[in-house]
């Protein structure tokens, strides 16, 4: 057997603790977040069935077609897939556990997804995304209450530097047109296409004008555009979720060639976008869905949701010098002497009593070297006891900053504790 260090799956990241810190503060503000818009957590498996993706996302998709990590289960053949986004199984789930029976849902998720992309900055095979799904509305109402928390979050982390895109693609009929007018524009010009555009011709045309191939850029542009085909309905709906934007003072720009990557939107749909993290720009992106439901195998109902990516998001937020919270503990308690290792032991746990973060020291050595360890856990206080302060059933606190060392009863530690941390 070999000896070689094994490594990482290419594209799927450890998060270390140094940088684990920023992930938990970012998901301590996202959960006071959405608990603030009423959203309610729902947790599904990061394995489902092969067949939800491709009924839900469609076949001829960048996902389903090629980035999605499928197997066969070898003890029973059934063919399953590691989730590459949320809302396929978000719905599932609410479908099979009847959620939608006597109540609209305001539902969110977290967790990683899986793509087999080309790794790069910000584009990884394993990666995580928080995904906000309102199931059972159908106003404008609620595209526009997705889009502003959106904003709302953005104000909360301090990040300026991203603009909101939306566009509407309108109900199917208005799509089929559309649809049956690309086709016929495309195949006039056949020629400028390129290979992929050809092969989605007829599967899925409004796919190309997804395409980033610089040279079919005019000839996208010059394309049948879906706002000629909107019906009355789609029309009133999108310049009622405008007006809402506009009213709490939402800045926006509509984008005609955002159609996003996956079959089951309708309607609104929308990007927040970035030029700070080069081609891997959106950092959340979502819309409505009012087909997928049906689709999935409920009774017909509307749907609206969102999700963003988290290692973009945290990047940005690393960029805009934000303030991020301080690691480590509050004490950290070395002592020396069998006695005085007792008392270390029932400090530490008086201190966790009152809600402090404590690191016992574990291991002996001098004093010297225990308190270099103090020093290097970023504590902010070191209790320090060794045989004189175990005779007086006293401990000496000393401010890891700077600033003198006490000596305080034991009694009175916790207290004190907190009275030197405020002065800091
Ligand atoms: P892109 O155009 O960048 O491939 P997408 O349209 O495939 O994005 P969605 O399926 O809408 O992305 O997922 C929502 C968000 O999840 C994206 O806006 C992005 O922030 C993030 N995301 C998607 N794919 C990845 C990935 N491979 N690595 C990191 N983040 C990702
Ligand atoms: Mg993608």
């Amino acid at each position: 057997m070999s000896n070689e260090t094994l490594q990482a799956v290419r594209g799927m990241n450890d998060i270390l603790p140094d940088e684990a810190e920023l992930w938990l503060w970012f998901e301590d503000v996202v959960k006071g977040w959405l608990a603030s818009y009423g959203y309610r957590n729902i947790r599904m498996p990061l394995v489902e069935p092969t067949a939800l993706f491709k009924r839900a996302i469609g076949e001829v998709t960048d996902i389903v077609e090629k980035e999605m990590y499928s197997f066969e289960d070898s003890l029973n053949g059934d063919h399953l897939t590691l989730r590459p986004e949320g809302t396929a199984s978000c719905v599932r789930a609410v479908l099979q556990h009847n959620l939608l029976y006597n109540a609209p849902q305001r539902l969110y998720y977290s967790g990683p997804m899986f793509r087999h992309e080309r790794p790069q900055k910000g584009r990884y095979r394993q990666f995580h995304q928080i995904g906000v799904e309102a199931l059972g509305f159908a106003g404008p109402d609620m595209d526009a209450e997705q889009i502003l928390m959106c904003a709302r979050l953005w104000k909360k982390l301090g990040l300026t530097d991203v603009t909101l895109q939306i566009n509407t693609l309108g109900d199917s009929a208005c799509r089929h047109r559309h649809r049956a007018k690309l086709i016929a524009y495309f195949e006039e010009n056949l020629a400028s296409l390129d290979a992929e555009a050809t092969r989605r011709l007829h599967s899925n045309p409004l796919r190309i004008l997804d395409s980033k191939n610089p040279a079919m850029q005019a000839l996208i542009e010059a394309a049948p555009k879906l706002m000629d085909e909107l019906n009355e309905e789609a029309l009133t709906h999108f310049a009622a979720v405008q007006e809402i934007l506009a009213r709490h003072g939402v800045a926006f720009e509509i984008n005609s060639r955002l159609v996003r990557g996956l079959d089951y939107y309708n309607r609104t749909v929308f990007e927040w976008v970035t030029t700070k993290l080069g081609a891997q720009g959106t950092i959340c992106a979502g819309g409505r869905y009012d087909g997928l439901v049906e689709q999935i195998g409920g009774k017909p109902a509307p749907a609206m949701g969102f999700a963003m990516g988290v290692e973009r998001l945290l990047v940005l937020l690393q960029e805009s010098g934000m303030a991020l919270p301080k690691p480590g503990v509050d004490v950290y308690v070395v002592h020396q002497g069998e006695l005085a290792g007792k008392l270390a032991s029932t400090v530490a746990e008086q201190l966790r009593d009152g809600n402090l973060r404590v690191l016992l020291h574990c291991g002996g050595g001098s004093f010297k070297s225990q308190m270099k360890k103090a020093d290097a856990s970023c504590a902010r206080m070191a209790v320090v006891i060794g045989d004189d302060e175990v005779a007086a059933n006293e401990v000496s606190v000393k401010p890891m900053q700077g600033g003198a060392q006490v000596r305080v009863s034991v009694e009175n530690l916790t207290a004190a504790v907190n009275k030197l941390i405020k002065q800091e």
